[in-house]
């Protein structure tokens, strides 16, 4: 099996994530540029069984519109958010791309609406035409 390894900045936080994502995606809500403090955000889905996480975490909740509750986990060191879940999902652990020790492997392929953002606040999306730009870019 495929083992995915992520770590935060500092690297005292760090998750192993076996096999393939069932899903990587990019939001860019406002809450996810802000979160990130990036024009977007790049995670990938993994099942909740196949991941393992060491290290101290702090879990930082946040509530969509919806009432969608998303718990984003971060290095209290370092201030790296590593993973997040989804009350709604309990059965996936989404992983920050950025913290994979190699991202390039897991281009993203699924954009996200506003709509469809990770807590559904259907917060001011960039345009999708520059979604798309950025998913090409991705993905070579
Ligand atoms: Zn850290
Ligand atoms: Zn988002």
């Amino acid at each position: 099996m495929n083992i995915h390894q992520a770590s935060c900045s500092c690297g005292q936080l760090t998750l192993r994530a076996g096999g393939e994502p069932v899903r990587v995606s990019i939001c860019h809500c406002r809450d996810c540029q802000r979160r990130s403090g990036s024009a977007f955000a790049v995670q990938a889905r993994f099942p909740a069984g196949n991941v393992t996480v060491e290290g101290q975490s702090t879990p930082y909740v946040r509530a969509g519109d919806k009432g969608r509750i998303a718990r984003f986990f971060f290095c209290p060191a370092c201030g790296t958010t590593v993973f997040f879940r989804l009350d709604a999902d309990p059965d996936h652990v989404a992983v920050a791309l950025g913290t994979l020790d190699d991202p390039a492997r897991l281009p993203p392929r699924s954009p996200c609406s506003a709509s469809g953002s990770i807590t559904g606040s259907g917060s001011r999306p960039i345009s999708s035409s520059t979604t798309e730009q950025l998913l090409q870019r991705l993905g070579q």
